[in-house]
């Protein structure tokens, strides 16, 4: 049989599993045809006991294609979870994927393309991302803001690693002065530092995604100098703008990075308040040599939302993020494309092609330094991020971008919304729950945070709603105390599952 063939045939056979699966997990009579949320104990046992050991007769014998079809279809498909199948898996922010999204997928696997260097007479796979890049920038109003630095990353976890690493970068830089060579990425951090006659950076933010500190950690500036500043004990996701300006004013020795959390991830809220937030900050950042990121992973996309009055807290909230010098978001969550697809924009191309520059691989091809007064219009990837092979990821974003136009992209994540402010209504409303991070139904975006008011049911209240199957959350932790997050990210969402969710959260504070 010609590779095409089989291959063509495998998935459909691999389609009709992952449908079935669906169908085994469905609830009768909801609006959505699957449960979404976890495979059976037997089916991951199973799995479980499938694995290779080392020692097992046969062990690393090929089995072949079709064998191996047979085993992936009816044994590892069975032991995965339904998050991406229907719309009440309100887990972590996974976001889903858009039937287009996944069909162009399976062109990027088919065709395997090797983004690292722009060889536009060879591929036009480095233009398509170029171009969708561009299409993001505008759907969500930065078009015009001069974000020229720009790449398609693994996730938001390196998108934060490229913004602190291009920070520190900066933030030396000014304080050197004496062009690419006194850098940083020249120097090192130790000699960078001890030139510029800086003896520690830091990081000023409030309620960062737990990523941050991981890229403070790579970036080599530590875990530890990441400094919370809380406004309030009520609202601690909200930057404490007057905190960050007493910091800077007073430490003069120290170098700093200000990252805003456009979207915290327990309560969906953000840092700061609207535009004079963060016009306030870009003028603290100027004075002090500052550096100003925005982690947007999932706030970004409010900038998509509809000018109504419903959305119109939301989208002040989001505004001013054109004030940053970089920018993180990811496209595997609100977006609904496939892992892995995050999303960097900064302010400076040269600079983080300074940084980022596989120097020295000229069969690679590309700009050999950022020195050169003419800056490529589409410089080769490999030289603006962290790696150097890569997955064409941008396809499937581009696919979405060009499926769903603005406007299908503002109802999708409209609809994201009113689905997480009517979970919020319907926990306001039972008695037994406590909802978290704020109160007005205008400041929810995609997450709810509660908790139930009764310690003994709280204690293990994310177990008791996601043992009806029904709906999965989230369990996860505030004030010292555990809570349930809902976080709506899928496109699927229906507002009919409301009526699921609410019998469920009733059943389970109901149950004592
Ligand atoms: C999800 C998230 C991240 C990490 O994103 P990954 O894509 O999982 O790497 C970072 N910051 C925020 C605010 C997030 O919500």
């Amino acid at each position: 049989m010609d590779d095409s063939k089989c291959l063509s045939d495998a998935y459909v056979r691999l389609r009709a599993a992952v449908s079935k699966l669906g169908e085994e997990t469905a609830i009768a009579g909801t609006s959505d045809s699957v449960a979404a949320t976890l495979p059976s104990a037997t089916a991951v046992q199973k799995a479980l006991s499938s694995l290779p050991h080392r020692g097992d007769a046969g062990y690393l014998e090929p089995r072949g294609f079709d064998a191996t079809l047979d085993y992936l279809v009816g044994t590892v498909v069975p032991a995965l979870n339904g998050q991406n199948l229907g719309g009440r898996y309100y887990g972590f922010v996974t976001g889903s994927t858009l039937p287009v999204a996944e069909a162009a997928d399976n062109i990027v696997t088919a065709l395997d393309q090797n983004l690292h260097a722009h060889l536009p007479a060879q591929t036009v796979s480095t233009s398509v991302e170029a171009a969708a890049l561009e299409m993001l920038l505008e759907v969500v109003g930065l078009g015009e803001a001069g974000f020229g630095g720009r790449i398609f990353t693994t996730g938001a976890t390196s998108s934060n690693v490229l913004g602190l690493t291009l920070g520190r970068e900066g933030v030396l830089s000014m304080r050197l002065d004496g062009g690419p060579a006194e850098s940083v990425s020249e120097l090192g951090m130790l000699s960078a530092c001890r030139k510029a006659g800086v003896s520690d950076i830091q990081v000023l933010t409030s309620m960062g995604h737990s990523s941050l500190y991981k890229a403070a950690s790579i970036a080599g500036i530590g875990r530890g100098s990441v400094v919370d500043l809380p406004y309030s004990d009520a609202e601690p996701w909200r930057l404490n703008v007057d905190h960050v300006e007493e910091t800077l004013m007073s430490s003069p020795g120290t170098a700093f990075i200000i990252v805003v959390s456009a979207g915290e991830v327990n309560t969906g809220r953000f840092a700061t308040t609207g535009l004079a937030d963060m016009q306030r900050l870009r003028a603290l950042a100027d004075k002090y040599g500052a550096w100003l990121h925005v982690d947007a992973a999932f706030g970004l996309f409010a900038m998509v939302l509809p000018d109504k009055p419903d959305f119109a807290r939301l989208r002040q909230y989001a505004q001013g993020i054109e004030l940053a010098d970089s920018i993180t978001s990811d496209a595997h969550k609100l977006l609904n494309v496939p892992y892995d697809a995050g999303i960097f924009f900064s302010r400076y191309p040269q600079l983080q092609h300074q940084v980022f520059q596989n120097a020295n691989a000229a069969y690679l091809g590309g700009p050999s330094s950022s020195s050169s007064s003419s800056f490529p219009a589409i410089p080769s990837p490999m030289n603006m991020g962290i790696e150097n092979s890569r997955r064409f990821r941008a396809l499937p974003i581009y696919a979405v971008l060009l499926s769903e136009g603005r406007l299908g992209l503002s109802t999708m994540v409209s609809r994201m919304v009113r689905l997480a402010r009517g979970v919020h209504e319907i926990l306001a409303k039972i008695p037994g729950y406590e909802t978290l991070g704020g109160d007005s139904i205008e400041d929810t975006y995609i997450g709810v945070l509660f908790w139930a008011k009764d310690d003994t049911v709280n204690a293990n209240l994310a177990s008791r709603i996601n043992a009806s199957r029904e709906i999965y959350v989230s369990p996860t932790a505030w004030a010292g105390h555990s809570a349930c997050r809902v976080a709506v990210s899928s496109w699927r969402v229906a507002q009919g599952d409301l009526q699921i969710v609410e019998r469920v959260l009733r059943r389970a504070v109901a149950s004592v």
